[in-house]
């Protein structure tokens, strides 16, 4: 890992300076709270399988929220020995094709099957909340089954919108975001939804978040996912339903043919126009536009790697106590 000055990074001043504001000085002592604010991690590809026996959650309110911003990290992790799973919370119902409801439930479960497929994740889970309406749902009902699975599956580390980013519109990414934030710590306690532990499961604690977002956000990690870059545009692929990549490339191809047009970039086949179009203008050229957030290139580059993912990361703080009682502790007497 290779720590570089945040302050160094012109990409992320509008989140520091809105981080800056108020009362960080108190929160110094806190060596985790200091690193968010005052420096970036880079996260490096690392050889062998130094994460197995090791679980991850790809959590999504939709099926193209992991591969727009997360893909790249979850593909990361798995091939350094992680096994993970896709959590999704809404049922998609609101978003892309299809002639009724009905078929759009099920070309974006489809599509969020082929997604846990490019990334390879284990097994699927959608919660099939309605989508766009998750500002209904009992906090408490939705983080219990949150809880059962982080305890069933014994998950270390999660991948999810950020609770806490900044100007997000999209209730499903909110409030799924704030239920992961909660189940994360209370998973671990004996005395929540105790019946759980009856029927044979233990309590388990979540000991790593990485949080994306579309807005503003203390980012504190970045991970390099050059070698998981078509891995991640795979799982965009995927996502021909809803969301700006799918069959984006071999669209725009076609409506540039009959203006008698081509773009090289994109190849002379549809395949190839959809691999090109979501590398180099979704998650690249246009991504602004198209996603809400700088281009993995450019936030890539910032750090002197070619792709790269930004998140808000949290991770476990070892207890200084044992290190203190070697070094003080005297006999009695
Ligand atoms: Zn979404």
């Amino acid at each position: 890992m290779k720590r570089r000055e945040f302050f160094g990074s012109s990409l992320f001043v509008g989140a520091l300076a809105g981080a800056n504001q108020d009362g960080h000085a108190r929160v110094q002592a806190n060596p985790q709270r200091a690193t968010q604010q005052g420096e970036v991690v880079i996260e490096r590809a690392v050889s062998g399988k130094p994460h197995a026996g090791k679980v991850l959650a790809a959590i999504q309110p939709h099926s193209d929220d992991i591969p727009l911003f997360a893909a790249g990290t979850v593909a990361k992790l798995i091939s350094e020995g992680y096994t993970g799973y896709l959590i999704r919370t809404t049922n998609d119902e609101k978003a892309g094709r299809g002639a009724t409801m009905a078929e759009v439930v099920l070309n974006n479960e489809r599509d969020n099957d082929a997604v846990a497929k490019a990334l390879g994740l284990k097994k699927v889970f959608n919660l099939n909340y309605r989508n766009h309406r998750m500002d209904d749902v009992s906090r408490q009902e939705m983080r219990g089954r949150m809880i059962y699975l982080f305890r069933m599956l014994k998950v270390d580390t999660v991948l999810c919108y950020d609770p806490w980013g900044h100007y997000e519109q999209n209730p499903d990414h909110y409030v799924t975001a704030q239920v992961v934030e909660s189940a994360c710590w209370m998973a671990a306690g004996s005395r929540d939804y105790p019946e759980q532990l009856e029927g044979g499961l233990q309590p388990h604690a979540v000991q790593e978040r990485y949080y994306f977002a579309r807005g503003p956000q203390l980012v504190n990690r970045i991970v390099d996912i050059t070698g998981a870059i078509d891995q991640k545009v795979a799982a965009n692929v995927a996502n021909v339903t809803q969301g700006p990549a799918g069959e984006n490339g071999a669209g725009l191809r076609a409506r540039l043919a009959a203006r008698k047009l081509r773009l090289p970039i994109l190849g002379t086949e549809d395949e190839s126009a959809n691999r090109q179009y979501v590398k180099y203008i979704v998650l690249d050229y246009d991504s602004q536009y198209l996603r809400g957030v700088p281009s993995d290139r450019e936030v890539g580059r910032a750090y002197g790697l070619e792709w790269a993912e930004a998140f808000h990361y949290i991770g476990p703080i070892e207890s200084r106590l044992e290190q203190y009682i070697r070094e003080n502790a005297v006999p009695l007497g």
